[in-house]
């Protein structure tokens, strides 16, 4: 009889890797490809997966599929499982989901890059530990994937945290912000391209003790603040290109204490706020891990 396995397949703008694993400790093998048109990129993938498959006597159970956005994650949608109305030439309202799952005929699992990221945090807490977790990402963009007692909030559309309103003081920061929608909402005015437009030059290069982190820090705390009083999650993981500056994750758990001004009592936040806003503890893998868990996890609940 055949044995099963699992793929994911973590799908960005620029690269693809897609891994094929028989559980979340024994990954098989492991490929990134860039990403090219949809018809060449699905080639790529549908081959690594065929090419696990003649090696052994192998099948899919599931694959897990964390990708760039929008996508369509209504079940009752004309469009579900599809990319809908991205920017990235020829990618508009491609069927990923159904393209995967009737060329391996296996079930395939969809999610945001965002949220596959989440999944990947939160499974590494051993069951019921843990109920809600929110994963925030600062990069090109900001976004989050939040999870509620276990499962990931779809809702309306999807949480679309980096265009929460924060406080913006113009005395101390004169820069209008750059959401095309909202000029200085979150992401408008802490996004990695933010900070660049405002110290004209990309985080990176930005030294360790110039004032762009303290106040980065403030914002990213402003955000913190308004998710721990609305949802109040057990952990939060902050990741993406802007929080690879060392000491800002330090900069950004004490300035969430302060603006909180004592109000939540916990000891999360009185004393192990180091073990509370945390790093990604998967590093870059957070997201296909992700996507391999979601894969087990929702073929296990169906079966
Ligand atoms: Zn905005």
């Amino acid at each position: 009889m055949a044995q099963k396995i699992f793929g994911a397949v973590e799908l960005g703008g620029t690269k693809i890797t897609a891994i094929v694993a028989k559980d979340l400790k024994t990954v098989l093998d492991k490929k990134v490809f860039p990403t090219l048109s949809p018809k060449e990129t699905l080639n790529d993938i549908i081959e690594f997966f065929k090419s696990a498959l003649n090696r052994e006597i192998y099948e899919y159970q599931a694959i897990g599929v964390g990708s760039f956005g929008p996508l369509d994650l209504n079940p009752e949608s004309r469009t579900y499982g599809y990319i809908t109305s991205t920017p990235k030439q020829g990618w508009q309202f491609f069927n990923i989901k159904q393209e995967i799952e009737s060329a391996l005929q296996t079930r395939v699992y969809l999610e945001t890059d965002v949220n596959a990221s989440a999944l990947g945090e939160f499974f590494l807490y051993p069951e019921n530990r843990i109920q809600n977790l929110v994963y925030i990402t600062i990069g090109t963009g900001i976004g989050a994937g939040i999870i509620i007692n276990g499962k990931i909030v779809h809702g309306l559309v999807h949480p679309e945290l980096g265009h929460i309103r924060i406080p913006h003081d113009y005395r101390q920061d004169p820069f209008p912000g750059i959401c095309p929608f909202h000029r200085d909402c979150f992401e408008g005015l802490a996004s990695g391209p933010a900070m660049e437009e405002r110290w004209h030059q990309p985080p990176e290069k930005i030294p360790t003790d110039h004032i762009a982190w303290e106040l980065e820090a403030e914002y990213i705390a402003y955000a913190i603040a308004n998710l721990i009083c609305t949802i109040s999650p057990e952990i939060i993981v902050l990741g993406g290109g802007v929080m690879q500056r060392h000491q800002l994750l330090k900069m950004v758990q004490s300035k969430t204490r302060c603006v909180l001004s004592g109000y939540i009592k916990s000891k999360s936040l009185e004393d192990n706020i180091s073990e509370y806003i945390v790093p990604p503890r998967l590093k870059e893998d957070s997201g296909i891990l992700g996507a391999l868990s979601m894969a087990i996890h929702e073929s296990k609940s169906k079966s």
